[in-house]
């Protein structure tokens, strides 16, 4: 899937990283749930657009979130 940048409309790079800065474990994004799993995390990457320099996070694991 293509990620086009919000601001300009340009195809962003995908798959970049993301980690704080001292902190190399990155973002997690969790949803909690009832029942047994009672929780789903993912990890957080990120796009860049080359031409204005947004950025948007975003998660592959997206359909293992409940709506
Ligand atoms: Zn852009």
């Amino acid at each position: 899937m293509k990620r086009i940048c919000h601001q300009c409309q340009t195809e962003m790079i995908k798959d970049c990283k993301v980690s704080v800065e001292g902190d190399f474990s990155g973002i997690k994004i969790t949803q909690k749930r009832k029942g047994m799993f009672n929780s789903i995390s993912a990890k957080a990457k990120a796009s860049v657009c080359p031409n204005c320099g947004y950025v948007a996070f975003y998660i592959d694991e997206f359909k293992d979130f409940d709506k």
